[in-house]
């Protein structure tokens, strides 16, 4: 811990600002400041094991939970928090939210998992980027749930094309046979942690999740934000 001279004497070089509205930290604040954390929408599906976002893999893939922290609004904070950990290159806005996250639902868990497999950036975008901002999300979970995670749990072979001028059907059936399960031994009859920044259609998390169904059928998923 830091005395409060020595905090002080940093703060005055290097303020500290929210992520999500910009004001400055107090003292105890990190990333996000107090207001903006008790604000943020939080979906609580933890609380409700058939909740809304396990239902809509129905008939699709079948997952033990479904876990969100956020609801997804456009223009919002949430969406702000995203667009910086994916495009502005703060991984650690990720591994912040997964700390956070894996704090929240830790005490519903009642079987821990065994191990927390992040959805995969094709290698040239990885590149471009730096990181994958679902592996820093896996990396706080990780933290937090006392549970490890890969990197390399499965590999995305074909990159996907642009996604916006494809029909629903196309886009389905561009992400469903992307991916391809690396880390078998290690998957087998293992309870597995899937993990990604948002959920938007689902096709993404279904398309991993069959993959992993290959090797084990105790798959649960968290993500960030569900829009
Ligand atoms: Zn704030």
């Amino acid at each position: 811990m830091h005395s409060n001279l020595y905090y002080d004497f940093i703060s005055l070089f290097f303020p500290r600002y929210c992520e999500a509205c910009a004001n400055s930290l107090v003292k105890g604040e990190e990333l996000i400041c107090t207001l903006c954390w008790s604000e943020l929408p939080k979906t609580n599906f933890h609380n409700n094991e058939d909740n809304e976002l396990k239902i809509r893999f129905f008939g699709k893939t079948t997952l033990e939970n479904a876990y969100a922290l956020l609801r997804f609004t456009k223009s919002g904070k949430v969406q702000q928090l995203l667009h910086k950990l994916k495009y502005n290159n703060k991984p650690e806005i990720g591994v912040f939210l997964g700390k956070r996250f894996g704090a929240i639902i830790r005490n519903t868990i009642t079987q821990p998992f065994d191990l927390i497999i992040p959805v995969p950036l094709h290698k040239t975008r990885l590149r471009k980027r730096g990181y994958n901002q679902s592996d820093a999300f896996a990396e706080g979970l990780s933290e937090a749930l006392q549970t490890p995670w890969i990197s390399d749990g499965i590999k995305r072979v074909v990159k996907s094309e642009t996604q916006t001028r494809k029909t629903r059907m196309e886009r389905w059936e561009n992400v469903a046979n992307i991916f391809e399960l690396i880390r078998t031994e290690q998957i087998e009859g293992k309870r597995i942690l899937l993990v990604d920044d948002v959920v938007t259609t689902g096709a993404t998390l279904e398309a991993c999740a069959n993959v992993i169904s290959q090797k084990t059928a105790n798959i649960s998923i968290a993500t960030i934000a569900v829009a």
